[in-house]
């Protein structure tokens, strides 16, 4: 597996990340909501119809990271937000799929955590 570097879970969170920026709004996006802990945007190059970002405002590097070290009111928000994001886009009809990468070798390329959610068309058996 060469060049294979996991994102280290353990690594402090780099506030330099693609994501980050966005937050600071040193980086624009394309708003679809946000909450209080919780961010919303569509992805930048879109592999479906409809493929919205949802990321949590603290620094999380990924989902390992936020599951454990996050507090109960960013979890509740972040989890509740999402599923707003998808009735809100009309997702829920369709169907939809939520996909989070968690480290290197899943294919995360930015160690802010992120949840894809894609839809709008039929999803094959893997997206992204
Ligand atoms: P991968 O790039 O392999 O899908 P990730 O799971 O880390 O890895 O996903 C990063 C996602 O962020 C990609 O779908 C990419 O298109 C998206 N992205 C990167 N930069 C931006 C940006 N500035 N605005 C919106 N989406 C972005």
């Amino acid at each position: 597996e060469s060049g294979w570097m996991p994102i280290d879970p353990t690594k402090p969170y780099d506030p330099d990340n693609i994501f980050a920026k966005i937050l600071r709004g040193e980086v624009p996006c394309n708003k679809v909501d946000e909450s209080e802990h919780s961010l919303a945007f569509h992805d930048i190059n879109p592999l479906a119809p409809v493929h919205i970002l949802c990321i949590p405002k603290g620094q999380y590097v990924s989902w390992d990271d936020f599951s454990k070290n996050a507090s109960p009111e960013e979890i509740a928000d972040f989890v509740r937000f999402i599923g707003k994001v998808a009735r809100d886009n009309e997702m829920v009809e369709q169907g939809y799929r939520l996909l989070a990468n968690i480290g290197k070798r899943a294919g995360q390329e930015i160690p802010h955590l992120h949840v894809h959610l894609f839809g709008g068309q039929p999803l094959g058996p893997m997206l992204a």
